[in-house]
């Protein structure tokens, strides 16, 4: 039993606590694969070797002593770099944040720490989770696992391509418009957006602070589950974390989809959804209704502003956000100047990159005065209608199922000369962010060309528990969660 890669958190834990297996051999056996694959990949902007054998040593240590492990003890994951983790760096993929070393984690790192993970590294992005192909990345190109000459989504493309090519068990991305579920199926993994304020985002570097959100991306849905119960909850440090109790997230994956009204939002089954797409979510359904789901159609009627809406306030927010990088306090400073402003100046226009000032400067503009009343206050009434959609849905059916994605994943360089072509491609998957409420990305089954497909499932706000539940009763019935690249 050599290949450790090959099992899932699940897998590994029962093996670890049969002590079939020591936690210092899955990271050895980790670190060996990103030292054979991710030359070729590019998935990891730094790798915590020393760091990560020492923590699995800890962990044996506590196996042998007889002591009580938590599920994730001594499974190696990865983490997207815009997610501070003390003392090692966090560069967001961005030329301005390349030295800045955090001195805290995020909660979520927090919470993964108290239960004994092994971090084997930080993961690519588009530069501040801005794109949708991590072609945008201040350092280097991710390539998709199952064709290298692909993009593998984005923005976090890195933590879905090493969960895709086993190279880290799995790995926490972020969502502001799709970026968890749409590399999720560019890979053909799970990924899970949780409902808005779910999950602590304190040490999340902000891109658009309405919108982000921190979630799991792992090879499948009991996985993801038990990543959920670990880093969801209060938070004192987030403003905007909920405080509610919250279920065990894995009790209730077996209990089946028997009963369960599916929303079909004719919105999202157009013209331009790619005939391979459309053929694999006409078989997810009759595989769900043989299950005992009912289906029915529904209509999300402001759909087609969500992209347009998106771009307004996750900008406007963008540009707020981003004005923290000046040269003073961390990150960058251009070592060109001869007074204050210029060294400022000088700081952002050599330490962002194309994208990040495209946004900064279309932010900026919907915020000026005489343009906010039209544009960003105009896209905040939208943001309303699309939310009142969603609410007006889900008193039809308890959870709607669209495509992750209208496309399988597209060639490197593809859509990096057309900006809108790139927003067009998280179409599917904004809305779930502008509405605050949860969505998962599941593999539902491939092109001709091997590329995976995803289906994604939408609940309303705090129903994780029931989109876990479709999602691996689905999971269940298919086997594409065990495919994967060669
Ligand atoms: N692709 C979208 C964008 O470029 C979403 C990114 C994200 O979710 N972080 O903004």
């Amino acid at each position: 039993m050599s290949k450790f890669y090959e099992y899932s958190i699940c897998e590994l834990n029962s093996l670890l606590l049969k002590k079939e297996i020591k936690a210092v051999e899955i990271t050895e056996s980790y670190l060996k694969r990103i030292e054979k694959l991710d030359g070729k990949i590019g998935s990891y902007l730094t790798i915590t070797a020393e760091e990560a054998l020492k923590q699995a040593a800890i962990v044996d240590k506590k196996i042998v002593n007889g002591e009580k492990i938590s599920v994730l003890a001594g499974i190696p994951l990865a983490i997207k770099d815009n997610m501070c983790i003390k003392g090692i760096k966090t560069t967001c993929a961005s030329k301005i944040l390349h030295n800045f070393i955090p001195p805290y984690d995020a909660t979520v790192v927090k919470k993964l720490d108290n239960e004994d993970y092994v971090l084997l590294g930080k993961t690519n992005l588009d530069e501040f989770a801005m794109g949708a192909s991590t072609e945008n990345s201040g350092f280097k190109i991710t390539h998709n696992p199952w064709d290298l000459s692909c993009v593998p989504g984005g923005s976090s493309g890195g933590s879905a391509a090493v969960v895709a090519a086993r190279e880290a068990v799995a790995a926490l991305g972020s969502d502001t418009g799709g970026s968890i579920r749409q590399p999720a199926a560019c890979c053909g993994v799970v990924g899970l957006k949780p409902t808005y304020g779910l999950v602590s985002r304190f040490g999340l570097v902000a891109f658009a602070s309405s919108l982000d959100q921190i979630g799991p991306i792992t090879r499948d849905v009991r996985d993801a589950a038990v990543l959920l119960n670990i880093i969801s909850g209060h938070d004192e440090c987030d403003s905007t974390s909920i405080n509610k109790e919250l279920p065990d997230y894995t009790a209730g994956l077996g209990d089946g989809v028997k009963g369960l009204k599916i929303g079909l939002p004719k919105e999202y089954f157009s013209d331009w959804v790619d005939a391979e797409v459309a053929v694999c979510m006409d078989s997810a359904r009759k595989i769900l209704e043989n299950l005992g789901a009912e289906f029915i159609d529904i209509s999300l009627p402001h759909t087609e502003y969500g992209v347009a809406t998106y771009y307004i306030i996750a900008t406007a927010e963008a540009s707020a956000n981003l004005a923290r990088y000046d040269g003073v306090k961390y990150g960058y400073r251009s070592p060109d100047y001869n007074n204050f402003l210029q060294m400022q100046k000088n700081t952002r226009e050599e330490g962002f990159g194309a994208e990040v000032k495209r946004r900064i400067m279309l932010g900026t503009y919907v915020l000026s005065s005489g343009y906010y009343d039209a544009y960003y206050l105009k896209a905040q009434k939208v943001r309303s209608l699309i939310k009142n959609d969603f609410d007006q849905a889900f008193s039809d059916c308890d959870l709607i199922m669209t495509p992750t994605i209208a496309e399988p994943a597209f060639k490197l360089g593809e859509k990096t000369s057309d900006p809108l072509k790139m927003y067009l491609s998280d179409i599917f998957t904004i809305s779930a962010n502008l509405a605050g409420i949860p969505a998962i990305s599941i593999p539902a089954g491939f092109a001709k060309e091997g590329l995976p497909i995803g289906l994604q499932f939408l609940g309303g706000a705090f129903s994780e528990d029931m989109i876990l539940k479709a999602a691996y009763a689905f999971e269940q019935a298919t086997d594409y969660h065990l495919k994967w690249p060669k």
